[in-house]
C-alpha cells in the first residue's frame, strides 16, 4: 500500500486544479442546467469541495462554508441535489459518517481512508472492474455499489509507535451493496 500523504493545503489543491474549463465553472453549468440557481451557498460548497483533495464531511463543509451564509441544513440539501446531478459522489468514514467529493460525473474511483488522521488517499484501480457489466447481463438496472478501504496510514503507524512503543497492525474493510432491483 502506497502511504498516505498528509499534505492538506487548500491553495496547492486549487493551484492545480485549473485546466481550461475550471471544476468550479463545470459546477455552475451543471446547476444551470438543471435550472437550479446559483446561490452563494451552492458556491460556498463547491469551493470547500475543491479545496481538499478527498472527501470531506457535512460538517467540515459546513465549516468551510461558514454559519454566516447557510446553515447545515442548507447544506445537506444541496449536496443532496448535487449528488442527484452527479456534481458530487458520496462516501463513508469507518464510522459511517456520510463523506462528499467532487466528482462532477468522472469516472468512478475508490479511497483509502486512515483510520487514525481521517487522511484520505485516491486508489486508481478499481476491485469491481466488470461485475457491474456482469449484473447488467443478468438484467439488472440501476446498479450502484459502495465500496470503501479502511486503515491506518505510515505516517500514523510511526507516531502510534513512537508515542506508545506499540505497533499498529494494517487492517482493511469492504463494504459490498447489493445493488437495488
Ligand atoms: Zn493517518
Amino acid at each position: 500500500m502506497i502511504a498516505a500523504t498528509h499534505s492538506n493545503h487548500p491553495i496547492a489543491t486549487v493551484a492545480a486544479a485549473t485546466p481550461r474549463t475550471s471544476p468550479l465553472q463545470e459546477a455552475r453549468a451543471c446547476i444551470r442546467q438543471a435550472k437550479m440557481r446559483i446561490t452563494k451557498p451552492r458556491i460556498a460548497i463547491i469551493e470547500s469541495l475543491l479545496q481538499h483533495k478527498g472527501p470531506i464531511s457535512i460538517e467540515r463543509i459546513h465549516h468551510d462554508v461558514g454559519a454566516a451564509v447557510c446553515d447545515l441544513v442548507t447544506v445537506y440539501r444541496c449536496l443532496a441535489a448535487f449528488e442527484t446531478l452527479n456534481i458530487v459522489r458520496r462516501s463513508y468514514s469507518h464510522n459511517g459518517t456520510c463523506l462528499y467529493e467532487l466528482s462532477l460525473g468522472r469516472d468512478r474511483h475508490y479511497h483509502i481512508v486512515c483510520k487514525a488522521c481521517g487522511e484520505t488517499e485516491r486508489l486508481d484501480y478499481s476491485p469491481v472492474e466488470g461485475v457491474e457489466r456482469m449484473l447488467q447481463d443478468r438484467g439488472y438496472t440501476q446498479i450502484s455499489h459502495v465500496i470503501e478501504f479502511f486503515g491506518v496510514c505510515a505516517a500514523c503507524q510511526k507516531t502510534s509507535s513512537r508515542a506508545h512503543g506499540i505497533k499498529t497492525g494494517k487492517s482493511k474493510r469492504l463494504i459490498v451493496a447489493t445493488p437495488s432491483h
